[in-house]
C-alpha cells in the first residue's frame, strides 16, 4: 500500500482510513445491489435509505427535535451565501451579519445582490483575530435574519458561545467547525456547511433548516433555490451527488462510533492543543494569529517571526509527510487544519516537527 501522509488541508480535506476502506470494499457492489453506489438510481431504495440515514443519523447527533429537516443541497456553502437572503431577505428587512472573515464577509457582500445588508458586528478592525462581543450587537431597525461564521477557516477563531436572539432567525454558516463539539443546534434556524471541510468529500452542502423557515420561504423562485422544494422531495428533486451523500452518511457513522460529539470535542481540543502549546512555548518563535480565547479547535493559524524560514518550514514539514500546512495570503504564515478525521498522532507529529524546526533555525 501506498503511504498515506497527514494532511492538514483545509478542504477538501482528510478523511479517516476506514471509512475510505469501507467505502473501497463496498465500491464495485453495493449491498449486494452488483452496483457501485455511483451506478444505482438516485430513486432506488438503496439510495433513499442512505439519505434517509443520513438525516437521521445528523439528527441524533445533533440532538434536532421534529421541527427540523435535514437537506443535501449543492453550488457549495458558497450558493447558500445567495440562497438565503433570496428566501428570507425582503423588503423593509435588512440581513443583519457578524463579519469575522473572508468567508462572513463574501455571505454578506453576496445578500447585498438580493436586498438590503447591515453589519452588526466585525472583526475587521484587528485583521479578524477575535471574535466580537456577541452581548452588544449593533442589529438594524428589521433584521431578517441574523447570520454568523461559527469558524473562521482562514483567520482560526471561533465562536465560543452563540448569540442569544430573540425572535429573528438566528443562522450559522458551520463549514469548518460542524459536528466538532456539542452545541444547542435548536437555537438555530438554519444552519449550513459545505460537506468537505469536517463531514466528507466536497460536491454536497449541508442544510439544517427549521420547518417553519422551510414555509416561510419564497416561493417565487426557480425551483433549485427553494428550500421547501427541497425539503418535499426528500433532497431528490434532481439528481444529487449521490457519492458524496453516501460518503458523508459513513463519515456520521463514524463519528457515531467515535462516541459522538462529546468524544469529538475531548479528541479535538486534545488535538489542538499539542499544537498550540508549540506556539505558546516557542518564546515568539512562532506566533499565533488568533488571540487565545478565540481560537480554532480547527484551524490552526501562526506565522514565524522569521518570515523568511516559512518556505523552508513547508518543505521540510511536507519532507516529513506533513501536508498542506501553507496559510491563506490574508494571514500569510501557517495555517494547519485539525478536523474531526485528524488523527491524534498527526498532531503530535506536527508538534514535535515544530519544536525540532526551531531548534535547528533560531
Ligand atoms: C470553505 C468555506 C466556505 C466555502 O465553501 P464552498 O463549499 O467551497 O462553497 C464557506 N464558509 C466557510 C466557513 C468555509 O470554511
Amino acid at each position: 500500500m501506498t503511504k498515506r501522509v497527514y494532511n492538514f488541508n483545509p478542504g477538501p480535506a482528510t478523511l479517516p482510513l476506514s471509512i475510505l476502506e469501507k467505502a473501497q470494499a463496498e465500491l464495485l457492489n453495493y449491498n449486494n445491489t452488483g452496483m457501485s453506489v455511483m451506478e444505482i438510481s438516485h430513486r432506488s431504495k438503496e439510495f433513499e435509505a442512505i439519505v434517509s440515514e443520513a438525516e437521521n443519523r445528523l439528527k441524533s447527533l445533533l440532538q434536532l427535535n421534529d421541527d427540523y429537516r435535514v437537506l443535501f443541497l449543492q453550488g457549495g456553502a458558497t450558493t447558500q451565501f445567495s440562497m438565503i437572503p433570496m428566501n428570507y431577505l425582503k423588503q423593509g428587512t435588512q440581513a443583519n451579519y457578524i463579519v469575522t472573515g473572508s468567508f462572513a464577509d463574501k455571505a454578506c457582500k453576496e445578500a447585498a445582490f438580493i436586498g438590503e445588508t447591515h453589519v452588526a458586528a466585525s472583526s475587521k478592525d484587528a485583521n479578524h483575530s477575535y471574535i466580537p462581543e456577541l452581548t452588544s450587537l449593533n442589529l438594524s431597525d428589521n433584521p431578517a435574519y441574523v447570520h454568523i461564521t461559527s469558524n473562521n477557516t482562514i483567520y482560526g477563531t471561533q465562536f465560543k458561545e452563540f448569540p442569544e436572539i430573540n425572535n429573528v432567525p438566528l443562522i450559522a454558516d458551520m463549514s469548518s467547525d460542524l459536528l466538532c463539539k456539542p452545541f444547542d443546534a435548536n437555537k438555530f434556524a438554519l444552519i449550513y456547511a459545505g460537506a468537505q471541510k469536517n463531514l466528507g468529500p466536497s460536491g454536497v452542502t449541508i442544510v439544517i433548516i427549521r420547518k417553519d423557515l422551510i414555509e416561510a420561504s419564497n416561493k417565487d423562485l426557480p425551483s433549485m433555490l427553494r428550500y421547501d422544494i427541497m425539503a418535499e422531495n426528500n433532497s431528490l428533486y434532481n439528481t444529487p451527488p449521490s457519492f458524496s451523500i453516501y460518503m458523508v452518511n459513513l463519515m456520521l457513522e463514524w463519528v457515531i462510533e467515535q462516541g459522538g460529539l462529546i468524544a469529538m470535542e475531548k479528541h479535538n481540543d486534545e488535538k489542538a492543543s499539542y499544537i498550540y502549546q508549540a506556539i505558546d512555548s516557542s518564546s515568539g518563535f512562532y506566533k499565533g494569529h488568533s488571540q487565545p480565547e478565540f481560537r480554532s479547535t480547527m484551524n490552526v493559524t501562526f506565522t514565524i517571526a522569521n518570515s523568511e524560514l516559512e518556505s523552508k518550514f513547508i518543505a521540510e514539514a511536507a519532507g516529513k509527510g506533513l501536508i498542506g500546512v501553507k496559510g491563506h495570503r490574508s494571514v500569510g504564515g501557517m495555517r494547519t487544519s485539525i478536523y474531526n478525521a485528524m488523527p491524534k498522532e498527526g498532531c503530535l507529529a506536527l508538534a514535535e516537527f515544530m519544536a525540532e524546526f526551531q531548534k535547528n533555525n533560531q
